[in-house]
């Protein structure tokens, strides 16, 4: 459910396209919290001498923050990108409960959130919804020392949750169960029907009807498309981390990642979450460059155990990573 436990944690490798001798090395971090300049730019510097090349930084929502550790980032000789999850998002006074994802129960992401207490997010049929965002983006990539946004959490809550995650929650997700299945909001499924002619609401088995998830994976891509539109005007790149696939990515968490107008894509092929070995992240890495037809950069992400001596003591994926 967490991006990444401990922090440190994922490295990307640079694969198709472009600098092809080159491995670009990505590492996603977070702060600044109390830490003096003189300590963030050490931090930065060591990340430097040991091969990283850029930093996917998430510091919250204000932009005088990624002034600062932009600035710091590039004294240390770094790419500076911020990482700012989308569609997941904390009570706030500028949005609104009713624009939080409903499932098949009827259920808001608000008030009742699935699997862990701070899985709230939004709606992507929600104008307003994407105004807060575009907002926010907007005012993030103007700030000089901003390379380009990463997005995150841009997708639905998980219907199906990767199998190496089912016991940790104590749950077997074999097929769509209604409580992770989202969205049936007024909005979702009143233009569902306008555009269909089917009231989703009254379809005994949802999982079985294509339109309704591909109305779905469009709500997604619609979404990051229009972001990418407004980060583009500010001469910044625009990037995300998906699920893999993405055959995966639109199972689990209707993502149809090779139709989004991203500069690069950073799926998490992390292996233990999927129950496979090493192996699998070459296999996946070669489903994801046929999937963009290999014209643009698909970074593979790897989940790093800031605990490499520990690994086989903590059975929780989330915890140790590969
Ligand atoms: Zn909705």
């Amino acid at each position: 459910m967490k991006k990444i436990s401990a922090l440190f944690a994922l490295l990307l490798l640079l694969i198709s396209c472009g600098e092809k001798n080159k491995i670009t090395v990505m590492a996603w971090t977070s702060g600044p919290g109390e830490a003096t300049d003189k300590e963030i730019v050490e931090k930065f510097k060591d990340f430097k001498n040991k091969g990283i090349d850029g930093l996917m930084y998430n510091g919250g929502h204000n932009p005088k923050t990624y002034e600062r550790i932009g600035q710091l980032a590039k004294d240390a000789g770094l790419e500076f990108h911020t990482w700012i999850p989308t569609m997941i998002q904390q009570p706030n006074p500028k949005l609104k409960p009713e624009w939080y994802v409903v499932n098949r129960l009827g259920e808001s992401a608000f008030d009742k959130p699935v699997y862990v207490e701070h899985y709230k997010i939004l709606c992507p049929s929600r104008e307003e919804v994407y105004e807060f965002l575009s907002e926010l983006y907007t005012n993030v990539a103007n700030v000089p020392q901003v390379d380009g946004i990463h997005l995150d959490y841009i997708r639905f809550p998980d219907v199906i949750l990767a199998p190496g995650l089912w016991e940790k929650y104590g749950l077997t997700m074999d097929k769509e169960y209604p409580k992770y299945d989202y969205c049936y909001c007024d909005i979702c499924t009143e233009n569902f029907k306008e555009k269909t002619g089917i009231d989703i609401k009254e379809v005994e088995n949802p999982s079985q009807v294509q339109e309704w998830k591909q109305y779905r994976y469009d709500l997604i891509t619609r979404m990051v498309n229009r972001l990418a539109e407004d980060v583009h005007k500010t001469g910044k790149k625009i990037s995300s981390a998906v699920f893999p696939g993405p055959a995966i990515a639109k199972k689990l968490v209707r993502q149809e990642w090779n139709k989004w107008d991203l500069d690069a894509i950073y799926p998490m092929n992390y292996n233990d979450f999927y129950l496979e070995n090493a192996k699998w992240v070459g296999k996946m890495v070669a489903e994801e460059v046929t999937a963009v037809n290999n014209n643009k950069p698909i970074y593979s992400g790897l989940f790093i155990t800031p605990y490499p001596g520990e690994k086989a003591n903590r059975p929780d994926p989330e915890d140790h990573g590969s």
